[in-house]
């Protein structure tokens, strides 16, 4: 079902945005069957589970982390990891660059903004990421690139509601591109819409669209 599933999806994804398959829970098993119907890029949200796929699978996928990431799993995943769409706070930047610095690695990587209505989804404020961004501490980073932003869609069915949170993100990253990254060509990645709602991400600007159940089928958590 995944090869089929994948084609569904792919038929609908414009080829300037990324599609990210999030692989999280699912087999390698079911990676690989992807990776033979031409995937390279994964998401993975758990450090210790993405650097385990990875030692199994062929090395050109490009691994993407998409999960909140606790500063000590780092270093599972940083000699290899191709982005990293979730730097939540500025205490995380500061660490990744130290670990990306051991392995002498420039790493891509995201601001995750809060821009759901919950209170439970992890992402900065504009206030916080303006703190980041205008500090020498981070002007000195040599280990990281800021590629753009990502966030997370209120999960609701109320698509006007999505719409506008997702238009908000956009205009977040135009601001910044403009304060900060004009002229910068890497500064180009809105990380936006999942399974139920990637089709209005991508009308609203999306160049990253994470997308699991939709491929992989529902996700069954042990409890
Ligand atoms: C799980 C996850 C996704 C994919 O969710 P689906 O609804 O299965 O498409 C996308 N982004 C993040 C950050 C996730 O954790």
């Amino acid at each position: 079902m995944v090869k089929e599933n994948l084609e569904k999806i792919r038929a609908t994804v414009p080829s300037g945005v990324t599609l990210v398959a999030v692989s999280k829970t699912k087999p390698v098993e079911d990676i690989q069957e992807a990776y033979e119907a031409g995937q390279r890029v994964f998401g993975e949200n758990h450090a210790l589970e993405m650097r385990d796929k990875h030692e199994v699978l062929p090395k050109d996928i490009d691994w993407h982390f998409i999960g909140h990431l606790q500063t000590n799993k780092i270093k599972y995943i940083i000699g290899f990891t191709r982005m990293i769409h979730s730097i939540d706070t500025f205490n995380l930047l500061q660490a990744v660059n130290k670990e990306a610095a051991k392995h002498h690695r420039v790493v891509d990587c995201l601001l995750q903004f809060h821009i759901a209505e919950e209170e439970t989804k992890f992402g900065l404020s504009m206030d916080e990421a303006e703190e980041i961004l205008n500090s020498d501490i981070f002007k000195a980073m040599n280990n990281v690139r800021i590629c753009g932003v990502m966030g997370m869609a209120t999960n609701t069915d109320n698509m006007a509601q999505v719409r506008k949170e997702f238009k908000h993100l956009k205009e977040i990253f135009e601001t910044l591109k403009a304060k900060h990254f004009a002229g910068c060509e890497w500064f180009k990645e809105i990380s936006m819409g999942m399974s139920h709602d990637y089709p209005i991400a991508i009308e609203e600007g999306s160049t990253m669209v994470r997308v699991g159940s939709k491929i992989f089928g529902e996700r069954v958590y042990k409890v």
